[in-house]
């Protein structure tokens, strides 16, 4: 058996172990489980992403790092709340498919919305790059493999 804990994911425990020690209110958002099957292995990949609601003092609104999403719960409305959600949301689907090259390819795809409705997600959304389906994820939080 095999486990296999890319660098990327010790950081991101890092950012969330720290997000909940300066009292972030961490939630579960998504838990990804993958199994795979060959003639020689099985492989499982578990990515779980996480929700932290803190008081970032107006520093920043959100912020996304790994599998971690930070969002800021003095935001006025519950509209506000659920834009940055669904922002950050995406960011989450950037790093799970791009790995460490969402540093990289920050200049190249549209990572990050040029124009912001606050009432309204969708008009961001469609200006985020979103992994198409058939995207291979470059990053996955834990794999297990046991050979057959
Ligand atoms: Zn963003």
């Amino acid at each position: 058996m095999r486990i296999h804990v890319p660098l990327l994911s010790v950081l991101s425990t890092v950012v969330l172990i720290t997000a909940f020690l300066f009292g972030g209110d961490v939630t579960l958002y998504d838990l990804r489980v993958h199994a795979e099957s060959t003639d020689t292995a099985v492989a499982i990949s578990i990515h779980p992403t996480w929700l932290c609601w803190m008081d970032t003092h107006d520093l920043f609104r959100g912020g996304c790092y790994g599998n971690v999403m930070i969002c800021d719960e003095t935001l006025p409305t519950d509209v506000h709340k659920l834009r940055i959600v669904a922002h950050e949301a995406r960011h989450l689907d950037q790093w799970e498919a791009l790995g460490a090259w969402v540093w990289a390819a920050k200049y190249v795809l549209p990572l990050e919305p040029w124009f912001t409705d606050w009432s309204d997600p969708s008009v961001e959304l469609a200006q985020m790059w979103d992994p198409p389906e058939e995207w291979e994820n470059q990053w996955g939080f834990l794999r297990i493999s046991i050979e057959r």
